[in-house]
């Protein structure tokens, strides 16, 4: 059955023009794998960066070409753009000189994804930067840090973002204690939440909870285009993205597909996960994202009682292994119940204590990233060895 539909949607998408002529989208290879489930039909059209806004009509023939076959009940049809390096138009627009923005300041857009020579991606108009907080395996505290960094930044006066990509678990709902649909504003566009000043889009606000997703690239591709770009996010200094855990496809897709401008590990002091953070480093660089810093969280445990420190995981592993690797070290977060508890109620520490030991270590953490993250560009960046393992 869905191999029929997949052969029927190729075949209509098969008469529909090419945004430069030369052919047909399907012909020119412009059309993604074509993920078909339950009636439901997803993949994306590679189009030229520089056109991408203008090619919604493109977006909308192939949706309503897909909805036409026999069986098809919904279509998710998602704009892609590619452009190879050296490719035409491949100037992208530039910047403002970050140089001559003060830091801490609403710099002017700078363009995401484009440091380091890497292959320019369409960028989000408005949004200056994408960074992405990664971690190599789950229950680290990636999403915990992504909320107090966002935060944070908030509270050192930037305007900011969160875009929670976790596909397998998004915890944005919790840690920010906001639910529901997103409303429709205009089109296609959805207006973020809102919580603690913060614009907030979750994977959570666009499927069913208890509908378990299995999660193919097309359809990851579709709802990080729609959150990324058919969202209200306004002028915003920076947008967190908080990433799905691990280093599989699926992270790698986004790495690639998201225009980062770079990317925060967040580790356990433990060597297993100081393993996983390395692999977590070298899928950025894969893509060359800058890697802005390792977090290293439940870093040492104060006794609440007596005030004594303890470093139960073996505290400090992350420095060295950053120091190790030429990268910046963003700062230790210690386990705390104060964290999880705040957290896990919807008003992260930052907001709940913001007067707090904990509340200061991550504002210097926001700090430091957005340091990382506004360097002028054109500086030289710390490109760490490659790393060999497994
Ligand atoms: P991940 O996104 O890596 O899966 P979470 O941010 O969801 O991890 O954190 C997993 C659990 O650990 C949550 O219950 C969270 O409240 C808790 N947690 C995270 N960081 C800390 C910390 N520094 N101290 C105490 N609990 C923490």
């Amino acid at each position: 059955m869905s191999d029929a539909i997949k052969a029927e949607v190729l075949e209509r998408l098969g008469r529909i023009a090419g945004p430069e002529g030369g052919g047909d989208i399907v012909s020119l290879g412009l059309v993604s794998d074509v993920f078909v489930s339950d009636g439901r039909v997803a993949f994306s059209i590679t189009v030229p960066a520089d056109r991408a806004r203008e090619m919604e009509p493109l977006r909308l023939a192939a949706e309503s070409a897909v909805k036409s076959v026999p069986g098809v009940e919904k279509a998710m049809v998602a704009l892609t753009a590619e452009r190879k390096p050296g490719s035409q138009g491949s100037q992208a627009p530039q910047a403002a000189p970050a140089a001559a923005a003060p830091r801490h300041s609403h710099a002017p857009a700078a363009p995401q994804g484009q440091r380091q020579g890497g292959p320019a991606k369409a960028g989000v108009p408005g949004v200056a930067h994408i960074i992405a907080v990664a971690s190599g395996k789950g229950g680290v505290g990636k999403s915990t840090t992504t909320a107090n960094i966002a935060l944070g930044m908030k509270a050192n006066g930037l305007r900011v973002g969160v875009m929670d990509a976790d596909i397998y678990g998004p915890s944005v709902p919790r840690l920010f204690g906001v639910s529901g649909r997103p409303e429709q504003v205009e089109g296609r566009i959805l207006k973020p939440l809102e919580a603690h000043g913060i614009k907030v889009m979750s994977i959570g606000f666009m499927v069913e909870e208890d509908t378990p997703m299995i999660w193919r690239g097309p359809m990851v591709m579709s709802a990080l285009t729609q959150m990324l770009r058919e969202v209200a996010w306004g002028e915003l200094d920076a947008l967190v993205v908080d990433m799905p855990p691990g280093t599989g496809d699926a992270q790698l897709t986004m790495a690639q597909q998201v225009p980062l401008s770079g990317a925060v590990i967040v580790s356990t002091p433990q060597d297993l996960a100081l393993i996983d953070a390395r692999k977590g480093l070298n899928m950025f660089r894969r893509v060359d994202v800058p890697v802005l810093g390792i977090v290293e969280n439940m870093s040492y445990f104060i006794a609440p009682d007596t005030g004594k420190r303890y470093d139960i995981f073996g505290h400090g592993g992350a420095r060295a292994e950053a120091e190790r690797l030429d990268i910046p070290f963003l700062g230790e977060v210690p386990l705390d119940m104060d964290i999880r508890i705040n957290s896990d109620t919807g008003t992260p520490i930052v907001v709940a204590d913001p007067d707090g030991a904990h509340a200061k270590v991550y504002r210097q953490i926001a700090a430091k990233v957005w340091d990382e993250v506004s360097r002028p560009m054109g500086e030289v960046r710390r490109t760490a060895p490659a790393i060999v393992f497994d």
